[in-house]
């Protein structure tokens, strides 16, 4: 067996696709994201401006956050030294997990080391446990959420991407005595969408199913307090269990569930993926929870970033830029071709100092390939000037159609 060929070939195959993945050398500038220094090529960190960051409000920088973080460091050290059960339950997740669950009005919360773990851990333990459950996916749904699903061992049904008919047909067409989970996302972030919730929760309701609503990109971001799309909808209380990161708006990293009491005691209690690993380090537990704390009393960051999106939105529409609908605070652009999506961002990178990702398959469908920018709250107009000019001159430059 010609193991090194095999690897290569696997690799090649990326390479003649357009899609294999360079990871851009970046370090950002505390206190004035969103500049960074990039290390690519060799002429030493340049400066850039990052727009494709998922810590959409800049919360990683804020002074409480790292004040927060400082201070735990300094006071209980590096990490938790152990899984919840042995050792590594600190105070600071028991303060976080009563802080979510208060964010989303459950009666409880559980934190994993990602949003990730936390959506393969829970939708395979809760639906394993349900004897003959069917499992209903949106057909968009999050990697992590389908692993889960798949390893539940359960029944699938995919319906339709937000598609409140196509998901009737499917419960309809069900065992009407078996147990139900209908698996969703808030905010889209490829398609920069929003799940139609209320028609969701109300076909869990007449079907007898529960409900998992991935919040991802939603928490912090939306509603009186940042408890997300279902927070702002006055629905959180409608939905079986609430999942969240605090990687992203939150600005830091671990991931979490919120729902009744003893589907979180189901979940501490049988998920492997929560039990058998060390506990998320407590500086980062005390970064979140400065970070969720400061956004429930705070929306200027929110109001902030919103501005921010709209005005990119516009910018781009008015230069005739693709600019794909979106309703939310992600901007994506439409290039769709790998090679000329890859392209796009290395001139911008290397000409323009611009840092933004091209997002290829299988994040996305192929031939939907394109640039996902994130603005946040401290993106100036001025650098929103000179991104438009610099995309119109590169659409140019490479002939790419521009918006009809
Ligand atoms: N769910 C969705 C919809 C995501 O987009 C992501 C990450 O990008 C995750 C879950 C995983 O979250 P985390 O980055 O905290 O692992």
């Amino acid at each position: 067996m010609d193991y090194q060929r095999i690897f290569t070939q696997a690799i090649d195959r990326l390479h003649a696709e357009g899609r294999y993945r360079v990871f851009i050398d970046i370090l950002r500038d505390k206190g004035s994201f969103p500049n960074a220094h990039c290390f690519a090529g060799h002429n030493g960190p340049k400066p850039i401006t990052v727009w494709c960051s998922n810590d959409y409000l800049s919360m990683g920088q804020h002074p409480d956050v790292i004040g927060a973080m400082e201070q735990a460091l300094h006071e209980v050290g590096a990490g938790s030294g152990g899984t919840r059960n042995i050792g590594g339950n600190t105070h600071y997740h028991v303060e976080l997990e009563a802080e979510l669950a208060d964010l989303h009005g459950k009666e409880g919360a559980l934190l994993f080391t990602s949003g990730y773990v936390s959506n393969e851990a829970t939708l395979a333990t809760i639906a394993r446990i349900l004897p003959g459950c069917i499992i209903f996916s949106d057909e968009l749904n999050h990697a992590s959420m389908i692993a889960g699903i798949r390893h539940s061992g359960c029944e699938k049904q995919i319906f339709r991407h937000n598609d409140v008919a196509h998901l009737e047909e499917l419960l309809a067409a069900a065992d009407p005595a078996a147990p139900k989970l209908i698996a969703f996302e808030s905010v889209y972030s490829m398609d920069a969408d929003i799940a139609p919730i209320a028609e969701f929760c109300d076909l869990a309701d007449k079907y007898n199913a529960i409900t998992y609503l991935d919040e991802v990109h939603a928490v912090g971001m939306y509603g009186a307090r940042g408890g997300g799309i279902s927070e702002r909808e006055g629905l959180a209380h409608r939905l079986t269990i609430i999942e969240g990161t605090l990687g992203k708006a939150f600005g830091v990293m671990g991931g979490y569930v919120a729902a009744d009491k003893v589907i979180i005691d189901v979940i501490r209690s049988y998920a492997p993926g929560f039990i058998f690993t060390t506990s998320l380090a407590p500086v980062l537990v005390a970064g979140a929870l400065a970070s969720v704390r400061h956004l429930k009393a705070s929306s200027v960051e929110r109001e902030g970033q919103q501005a921010s999106a709209a005005k990119l939105k516009a910018m781009f529409a008015e230069a005739g830029l693709p600019v794909m609908p979106s309703t939310t605070h992600i901007v994506p652009l439409m290039v769709g071709d790998p090679v000329k999506a890859k392209r796009v961002s290395d001139i911008l990178l290397a000409e323009y100092g611009v840092y933004v990702q091209p997002i290829n398959f299988p994040t996305v469908p192929r031939g939907t390939e394109r640039l996902r920018f994130t603005p946040g709250p401290t993106h100036s107009e001025e650098m929103m000037r000179e991104l438009t000019a610099a995309l119109v001159e590169i659409w140019s430059r490479m002939e790419i159609q521009l918006a009809a």
